[in-house]
């Protein structure tokens, strides 16, 4: 069947600089760039182009150049261009549209609207070059209060686990199979060098891992894939994953393209046949459920680690917050509305759940409320960008946050959302070993540390600004925010002040 769908990018290679070599044939996955013999020329069908900026920027004359096309629909607010082709794909293929990455609507961030504070002549700043500043945080259950020994000064209270971070952020779940061995690599051993942790998601892990488990989250997913004794033991922080902000509700679905050799060993699934988690836990119908396998997990490791529970936020969360707190979980983690993934429908995607910001400032204020606050820590995830959006996210309650998205654009990927395609070129969301390759581990964990490294001194900068020398304190301390362009009920929710007041 003819398609109906016109490119939406256009490649433009300068014949002045092309110097013929073909990288640009040899790196694209997606069949845009290919050599004519006959007339030895390198010619390029720009049909296939994703935008995936792959050729343009290992061509070694910088002869290619990647441009939207202009050709475009007549101006309609209502059926707009992604509107229009979405149906044309639907009409050619009659399936579900499936896409990568997180959702790219116009949805408010409200981490734009939120504005921090800094000291000025009162509450003098802090200089961060001259004056320690701590970043340092305890994810786990805290106790309501501490007693201490009179005579030894020796700790009466016992302690739930806890996990020292050096730094308030980890990467969140990416599993293998969706993400390549080399991209795990890359962020446990990012991860062990920064002194924070890093997420199996739900697709086991590699033998080769294992001396990271140290900094290892363990995932405990619908499907169980790759979960075992030893898989538990090795970990840091047990997470049971009950949703994900990219496709709150539904299932999800490895292609069996995916599943290879060592894909098939890690997650104890036959090779080349698709990995399919279901939609539900099925251990988990209610918070009774959930506390059930909260405890066996602790039970199973000698409650030498926390229990952390992940859920997608959707409009009740701050209930089902508080049950998990209830139900035993040692952290709760929020994956809001723009949390991406390696494939989910895109009707899901872009209208299901709510945005991270609104779901965390409800979570943590009803678990104020309820006095549970201090009973399990808050991570939140889907749509952090940079050490601006984390100082926000710490002001308005989370202990921590994780990254993904960020995590793989600092191992190359241009967010060009073919991640379900298995043809990712930048060697991330593929199992394909000629491709797999793209990413160094050797690099890839000095990116992704280099980024945790500058988030950590930009978040120092940002504290000391404020007058504040530890991350504890700005914790939660939503007087340390105030909003712009934000209704009054949305202020309320966030329990932020208009700014000027
Ligand atoms: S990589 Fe650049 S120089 Fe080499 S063939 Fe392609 S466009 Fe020409
Ligand atoms: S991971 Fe790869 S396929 Fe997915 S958005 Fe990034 S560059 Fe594209």
């Amino acid at each position: 069947m003819k398609t109906y769908l016109p490119a939406k990018f256009m490649v433009e290679r300068d014949p002045e600089r092309c110097i013929q070599c073909q990288v640009c044939v040899n790196q694209c996955t997606f069949d845009v760039h290919r050599h004519d013999p006959d007339q030895e020329m390198v010619r390029s069908g720009e049909e296939n182009c994703v935008g995936c900026h792959r050729c343009a920027i290992f061509c070694p004359t910088r002869a290619l150049a990647i441009k939207r096309n202009p050709l475009d629909y007549r101006e309609n607010y209502n059926w707009r261009p992604e509107v229009i082709e979405d149906i044309i794909k639907q009409a050619e293929t009659g399936g579900v549209l499936l896409t990568g990455m997180g959702d790219d609507k116009s949805q408010r961030i409200y981490w734009d609207h939120l504005l921090l504070n800094a000291s000025q002549v009162t509450n003098p700043s802090i200089d961060p070059l001259r004056e320690p500043m701590e970043l340092v945080t305890y994810l786990g259950q805290k106790p309501e209060r501490v007693e201490v020994e009179r005579h030894s000064l020796s700790l009466k209270t016992k302690i739930a686990p806890q996990v020292k971070l050096e730094v308030p952020v980890m990467f969140s779940a990416m599993s293998y199979g969706a993400v390549s061995l080399n991209v795990h690599e890359s962020l446990a051993r990012a991860a062990a060098e920064a002194g924070t942790l890093w997420n199996t998601g739900e697709g086991g892990l590699h033998p080769s891992l294992y001396k990271y488990g140290g900094n290892t989250i363990v995932q405990v997913a619908s499907g169980r894939f790759g979960v075992h004794s030893e898989y538990l033991d090795a970990a840091r922080v047990i997470e049971i994953k009950i949703g994900q902000g990219a496709k709150p509700g539904i299932g999800g679905h490895l292609p069996g393209e995916k599943v290879s050799a060592e894909v098939s060993m890690t997650r104890m699934i036959p090779q080349w046949t698709d990995a399919l988690s279901p939609a539900p836990q099925h251990d988990i119908y209610s918070i009774e459920d959930l506390a059930q396998l909260v405890y066996a997990l602790k039970e199973a490791t000698d409650y030498a680690k926390p229990v952390s529970v992940k859920i997608a936020a959707v409009h009740n969360s701050a209930a089902i917050a508080s049950g998990m707190v209830r139900a035993g979980a040692d952290i709760i983690v929020l994956d809001g509305l723009r949390g991406a993934t390696g494939a989910a429908p895109k009707v899901i995607r872009d209208n299901v759940g709510i945005p991270i910001e609104l779901a965390l400032a409800s979570v943590d204020s009803r678990l104020m409320q309820e006095g549970m606050r201090n009973r399990a820590s808050i991570v939140v995830s889907g749509g952090i960008r940079n050490s601006g959006d984390l100082a926000k996210a710490i002001a308005l309650g989370a202990d921590a946050v994780y990254i993904g998205t960020a995590a793989l654009v600092a191992l190359g990927c241009t967010l060009c959302q073919q991640c379900h395609t298995g043809k990712c070129a930048w060697g991330i969301c593929t199992t394909d070993l000629a491709l797999t390759k793209r990413v160094n581990p050797d690099i890839g964990a000095r990116r992704l540390a280099n980024l945790l490294r500058g988030w950590s001194l930009e978040l120092k900068d940002i504290l000391g600004g404020m007058g504040v020398n530890a991350v504890e304190s700005l914790r939660g301390n939503r007087l340390h925010l105030r909003g712009v362009g934000l209704t009054d009920t949305e202020l309320e929710i966030l329990g932020v002040r208009m700014a000027g007041s």
